[in-house]
């Protein structure tokens, strides 16, 4: 099956798709989904999940351990096939072309709808780097006791959508939200490229203004962007700024406002002067910025709990951190897995052997104690 042919979504029988359902509910409780509770949820006959099983284990959107033989799980690939089948069937989506982008923790598709307009696909992977130090760490790996990749990698996409909405509804240059599910985000495809690309500007000091008044404005509504970087910013030809990636956007009343406001601006700084040879005489400040909008509250009202509460009120780093210190149930091995991360102690070499059995290359041998209700039909 190749990736991400919405097409062969078609051709995925029912039954399949029911199996991966299951195997998603079946994770919020257990690391491996033993087979008869996979066909209990799926509503077929014992035995009847079998052969359903080996294929899907077979296509790599299952993950099944021959040495534990204790169950199944979901890989990142079964993941992103029960988001895109849920886009899909609601008609966000209806292809799914080439990758234009891979992010920090994300990857970047054109997909289209069924007018053939052109949108982003946003799949965001967090933990992919994180979980491959877990993986080559292998006492770390016998003592956790489940971890949440898709639970994290589902909420940066609900949070995005979130910050994403609350902008483009306020009228700043952001992508159009379209729609989300699970770690999946549809957005506006974004007319330009990312400044990073851009080698000449002809006036780098307008450009540099016009980029410190989003800024000035995000926080003016209660917002800091977080990574207000080269790499975020898209710049069309004619030379209009659309801002993108918003997983770790902050309040200004976050307790490190000032330094992230500080660090966004830096960022900038110093880009326009390795890059245009620009040197700014001014720049914002954000004990000068006048808050007069809490755009920030408004996206804390749109329907997440506690936890992701606190997800959003903090940047991702503040919750790894948070996690490490004070291990709650399921964030207490990725939160491990990404502060060993940290430090430096990546095996690649048992990551390029680890792989084999994995959805593409990346693992994520991890429990989704998280798996979401939406359903996907
Ligand atoms: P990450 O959070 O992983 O850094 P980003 O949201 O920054 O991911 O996206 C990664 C890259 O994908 C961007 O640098 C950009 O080149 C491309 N990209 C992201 N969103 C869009 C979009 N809406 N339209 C066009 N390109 C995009
Ligand atoms: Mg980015």
């Amino acid at each position: 099956m190749p990736r991400f042919e919405v097409g062969m979504l078609r051709y995925m029988e029912h039954e399949e798709m029911r199996v991966l359902q299951a195997i998603e509910t079946g994770m919020k409780n257990h690391e491996l989904v033993p087979r008869s509770l996979i066909s209990s949820l799926a509503g077929l006959r014992h035995g009847g999940a079998y052969k359903i099983l080996s294929t899907l284990v077979r296509y790599k959107l299952v993950g099944y351990d021959n040495l534990k033989s204790e169950g199944y799980r979901l890989t990142f690939l079964g993941y992103d096939y029960l988001a895109l089948k849920a886009l899909t069937s609601r008609d966000s989506i209806a292809g799914v072309g080439n990758k234009i982008g891979v992010g920090k923790e994300s990857d970047i598709y054109i997909v289209c709808d069924a007018d053939e307009n052109q949108m982003a696909l946003k799949i965001h992977r967090l933990g992919r780097t994180s979980f491959r130090a877990i993986k080559s760490k292998r006492d770390y790996h016998r003592n956790r006791t489940y971890a949440s990749w898709i639970t994290l990698s589902r909420l940066s996409a609900a949070k995005e959508f979130a910050y994403m909405k609350v902008l483009y509804d306020r009228g700043f240059p952001v992508p159009k939200p379209v729609d989300f599910n699970r770690h999946c985000v549809v957005m506006g495809l974004v007319d330009g490229f990312p400044l990073c690309n851009v080698k000449v500007v002809d006036k780098p000091g307008k450009l540099f203004h016009r980029l410190m008044k989003i800024l000035v404005k995000f926080a003016e509504c209660g917002l800091i962007h977080g990574d207000y970087n080269e790499f975020n910013l898209m710049v069309s030809e004619q030379g209009d700024v659309t801002v993108i990636d918003f997983p770790q956007m902050v309040s200004t009343e976050h307790e490190n406002a000032e330094y992230y406001f500080d660090r966004d601006v830096q960022c900038i700084r110093d880009f326009f002067r390795k890059r245009f040879d620009f040197e700014a005489e001014a720049w914002p400040s954000f004990a000068d910025v006048h808050r007069a909008e809490r755009l920030d509250e408004l996206v804390n009202a749109s329907g997440f709990d506690a936890q992701d509460q606190f997800l959003l009120h903090s940047n991702l780093d503040a919750f790894m951190k948070y996690a490490a210190a004070k291990p709650s149930a399921g964030e207490e091995s990725i939160a491990k897995g990404a502060v060993s991360d940290d430090d430096g102690n990546a095996d690649s070499q048992a990551e390029e052997e680890d792989s084999g059995d994995e959805a593409d290359g990346y693992d994520e041998d991890e429990q989704a104690e998280g798996a979401d209700e939406d359903e996907v039909e």
